[in-house]
């Protein structure tokens, strides 16, 4: 019998290969000798930590946490103003919160995917800005010439179960046709009744999106949405399209080339491509992964300063002219892979000769690897996942989820709750550890 000790190999996951990156001007985009950088860059981060609001530190959150955070903000405020422009199906009211009072009309909504909180947890950040920070000259020319209108968590109830879906059962971003939705029928309501001139619409993505063919792991996804299935750059796009380029740039310096684009597809019923067909300049952000970002709070600092360098260019006119090189140059979305592949170790089931097998697990809760169910089982040498881990020459034992026991059985099956021990011996004796849908800390500790 192989008597070595287990072993874990863990490859790089999202993330870690930019703590190495410089941070440096987006592929093709660097701007010509002479002409003004429409960014400063850090010039927004450096405003951070004096506005970053406390109380959002665990990114599921549901809507009452998160009034009682940004109320204590807005409340009483002469610069940001609250209006509840309706109820989600559990009636919960949906707030519209607006800053500034310039000619130009700006919407941000985020969340409307109740468990992608990234971007409502930075649009907290920017009301605090406008708070605190009323003097400074960028904000004050954003005050100056945009009207700011944010939707914070359009999707209150999928918020309360930490689900994409609303009560009803129906994604929020697939209605923006048929409008069968309460919070479907608000963001078109406002979108109308506000006319906005370029809108943000704010989302997380799976955290084991890949940039390209490659595997780092994508921090952020752009999009300027297509208004039709002939995807042509109109005016309305390539508005987007610049703005993202000053995006671009201010985020680079933070997360590298871990920035991608994502499918355009037109999506007839999705809300980002008719608000673009509406005339509205639409810019979809999807927040991913980030090392040691189990809470996507770094990730939440990128959006901020994504945000307010857009809404700075905006204000200024500076995006124009920007082009869309820096846009049509990020890589695409790559594959999505899995979240851990189990290679190495003998199965041990009753009834059953032991055989070798790999597992790969996928985490219901992928940034604090909990909720791990069995995803596929067999050989998966070409299967790619963020994590790995070597059992060679240990025996894993499917345990069952309730009693934690191995008993009569308890079979490995696609689907179920990833519970098992893992021991030197056949017998199942003396378990080194247990993997109660995830790794328990000594591995995770380890890494
Ligand atoms: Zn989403």
């Amino acid at each position: 019998m192989n008597k070595r000790a287990f072993q874990i190999l863990v490859f790089a996951s999202a993330g870690v290969a930019a703590m190495a990156c410089s941070p440096g001007q987006p592929a093709g985009s660097a701007p010509s000798p002479g002409s003004p950088s429409p960014v400063r860059v850090g010039a927004w981060e450096d405003l951070y930590e004096d506005v970053r609001v406390g109380g959002l530190e665990d990114r599921r959150f549901d809507q009452e946490r998160f009034w009682r955070v940004a109320r204590a903000v807005v409340e009483d405020s002469d610069r940001i103003s609250v209006e509840v422009v309706g109820q989600s199906g559990e009636s919960r009211p949906i707030r519209l919160i607006s800053f500034g009072d310039g000619p130009t009309p700006v919407l941000l909504w985020s969340q409307m995917h109740g468990d992608e909180s990234t971007a409502t947890m930075a649009l907290a950040d920017i009301y605090s800005l406008v708070e605190e920070k009323s003097n400074n000259r960028m904000v004050r020319s954003i005050l100056e010439n945009l009207t700011v209108y944010t939707i914070p968590m359009l999707n209150p109830d999928g918020a309360q179960r930490f689900q994409r879906r609303n009560a009803q059962g129906i994604d929020i971003n697939r209605d923006a046709r048929a409008l069968s939705t309460p919070e479907g029928q608000i963001l078109k309501t406002v979108r109308d009744r506000v006319n906005p001139v370029v809108g943000f619409n704010l989302h997380d993505q799976g955290v084991g999106t890949r940039v390209g063919r490659t595997d780092r792991g994508a921090a952020i996804a752009l999009l300027s949405p297509p208004y039709d299935h002939s995807r042509e750059i109109n005016d309305v796009r390539l508005r987007a399209m610049e703005i993202m380029g000053v995006m671009i740039a201010a985020m680079e310096p933070m997360v590298g080339d871990h920035i991608t684009r994502y499918g355009d597809t037109f999506n007839p019923r999705a809300f980002g491509d008719l608000i673009t067909q509406w005339g509205t300049s639409t810019i979809l952000v999807e927040s991913g992964g980030w090392s040691e970002d189990p809470q996507k709070q770094y990730l939440r600092r990128v959006n901020f300063v994504g945000l307010m360098a857009a809404l700075e260019s905006i204000a200024t006119g500076s995006y124009q002219g920007v082009g869309n090189d820096a846009y049509q140059a990020l890589p695409a979305n790559g594959r999505g892979v899995g979240d851990l592949i189990i290679t190495g170790g003998t199965i041990v089931i009753e009834d059953l000769p032991t055989y070798r097998a790999d597992l790969l697990v996928d985490y219901g809760k992928p940034l604090l690897e909990e909720d791990g169910t069995f995803a596929e089982i067999g050989d998966l040498a070409e299967v790619e996942a963020r994590d790995t881990l070597a059992l060679d020459g240990l025996y894993l034992h499917p345990r069952n989820r309730a009693l934690e026991q191995t008993d009569a059985g308890t079979q490995l099956r696609v689907g179920a709750p990833a519970y098992f021990s893992v021991s030197r011996t056949v017998d199942g004796r003396d378990p080194l550890w247990v993997f109660r849908g995830g790794p328990p800390d000594e591995i995770k500790r380890n890494r």
